[in-house]
């Protein structure tokens, strides 16, 4: 998996390929996926939700930067397993996730497997997580219809914010750099994300009450 997908597609960073080789991405597939876990491809995982593509985990992760001192946000945390790259390459990850269920289950994943210097909020983080800002770099893995105004406020000066955003159906992955009171923002790559929900997200249910205006009565 780290040779083929994501070295030989220009992810080079020896921190980056070593924390992605020693995270077992087995841990945090359904049973029912287990002999994808290391395909080329995202995953689903409970309450509607997916496990990212193992290149995008790589690809988002090397576009922070990190050098291992970093206080790091990130929003999404679905099954932990972004989580526990960041960590390894970070000082302290704080990770906030919407759904309750997925929370504590990646929560008690985390703890099994010994990652320590993470923890994960329930909640909506799309507006970030004031308590703990300012953050060294932001790492959202849901998609945004635009940058939410509040992530690029907790960034600390030289933050990296790296966040899917467009529309329902693609996006581009942007990455904003906070640096002397401005925002440098640059595209990276195309990607496809599931929505991010919330104050500066998508509305709860939009594309569910497009299709069937009926579906929350
Ligand atoms: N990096 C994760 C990807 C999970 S998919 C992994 O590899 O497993 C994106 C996650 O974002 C979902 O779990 C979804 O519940 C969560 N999410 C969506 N909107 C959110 C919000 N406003 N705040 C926090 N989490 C949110």
């Amino acid at each position: 998996m780290v040779v083929r997908q994501i070295h030989d597609r220009g992810i080079v960073s020896p921190r980056v390929l070593k924390a992605m080789q020693a995270v077992p991405r087995h841990e945090f597939v359904l049973p029912e996926h287990l002999q994808d876990a290391y395909a080329d491809k995202p995953l689903p995982i409970a309450e509607g939700q997916t496990i990212s593509q193992p290149f995008m985990v790589a690809a988002m992760t090397d576009a922070l930067l990190l050098e291992g001192a970093e206080l790091v946000l990130e929003i999404g945390s679905g099954s932990g397993y972004q989580t526990a790259v960041l960590s390894m390459l970070a000082r302290e990850v704080i990770a906030i996730e919407a759904q309750p269920a997925l929370a504590s289950q990646a929560r008690a994943r985390l703890e099994r497997l010994g990652y320590s210097n993470l923890r994960i909020e329930e909640g909506d983080g799309s507006s970030g997580w004031p308590a703990c800002a300012p953050y060294d770099a932001i790492l959202v893995a849901a998609a945004a219809p635009r940058v939410p105004p509040p992530l690029a406020e907790q960034l600390a000066e030289g933050g990296r914010l790296v966040i899917p955003v467009g529309g329902a159906d693609d996006q581009e992955l942007v990455r904003v750099v906070q640096r002397d009171g401005r925002t440098n923002r640059e595209t990276l790559y195309n990607c496809r994300f599931v929505p991010l929900i919330g104050r500066y997200g998508w509305r709860r249910n939009a594309s569910s009450e497009e299709k069937n205006p009926h579906a929350n009565e």
